[in-house]
């Protein structure tokens, strides 16, 4: 069942874990980035904006993205999986929930997620009610329905099918997923999933882009939005410099239906 309110979903953040610019980083990808505000990235995380807020993964940038997206309420976290840019922005909820008295954010997440966040945050138990969820299970929320499925990034690691009036999946981090849950990406309207880097010269559980990009066309699903950007390169141990602006302009024109993600970026899914 679909809420009232037409969803919206909002890019909170659309960096790796290296942000844009990163601070240790002088090329002139990262330069550009200080020069020029739009193009900065804050580590990925994903808002639907419904009669519900919900929001995937929370890395040490989200305090930050929800003032900038002016979200004053978090009712639902979805983590992916245990990287700290993905869930280090958990002790951010402690004063909203206890100062401003939100009922419990309700946390869901894979079996090591909750096990280490009851492990490694036990003085924030109660202000979460803590959900442990596996591939194949399904989530009936106000706004949509949220299937877990597995992502190939580590162990436990999974993503999300969100199926408001456009149905959508959010695959990040990960390289190509198993079988299993590219079976269950048929059908839908929207990819969106991660491109760490530009260019990759070593095997990472991460994707660089003209593989997320053959990944997103084997699925046959219309359009792809390109998330989890480092917008470097990794060359001999290295980062280094990616793709310019005006490349990546010209790298969407040559392939319909791909947009790279850009922080604040909206889209209706009602
Ligand atoms: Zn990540
Ligand atoms: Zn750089
Ligand atoms: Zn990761």
């Amino acid at each position: 069942m679909v809420g009232k309110i037409d969803p919206e979903i909002v890019f909170l953040g659309t960096g790796a874990a290296i942000t844009l610019p990163a601070f240790f980083c002088t090329c002139s990808t990262c330069e550009e980035a200080r020069n020029d505000p739009s193009l900065r990235r804050t580590r990925s995380a994903l808002a639907l904006l419904g009669e519900e807020t919900t929001v995937i993964d929370v890395g040490p940038d989200i305090e930050h993205q929800l003032e900038r997206e002016g979200i004053r309420t978090v009712d639902n976290i979805f983590i992916t999986h245990w990287h700290y840019d993905h869930f280090w922005g958990l002790p951010g909820f402690f004063e909203p929930v206890s100062i401003s008295k939100w009922g419990r954010i309700q946390l869901y997440g894979p079996v090591d997620v909750i096990g280490r966040f009851e492990r490694d945050y036990e003085g924030m138990k109660g202000w979460f009610e803590l959900h442990t969820v596996k591939p194949g299970d399904r989530v009936q929320l106000k706004d949509a329905a949220w299937e877990v499925v597995k992502t190939t990034h580590t162990e436990y690691s999974v993503g999300y099918i969100v199926e408001a009036k456009t149905k959508f999946a959010y695959l990040v981090d990960g390289v190509v997923p198993p079988p299993e849950t590219v079976s269950r990406l048929d059908g839908l309207d929207l990819l969106i999933v991660e491109s760490t880097m530009d260019s990759l010269d070593v095997e990472w559980h991460n994707f660089q882009l003209d593989d997320a990009v053959k990944f997103w066309k084997e699925t046959g699903i219309p359009k792809c939005i390109l998330t989890h950007l480092s917008c470097h390169g990794w060359k001999e141990d290295k980062l280094i410099a990616g793709m310019t602006p005006s490349e990546r302009k010209d790298y969407e024109g040559k392939h319909q239906g791909l947009t790279f993600a850009y922080d604040g970026m909206r889209i209706s899914v009602g």
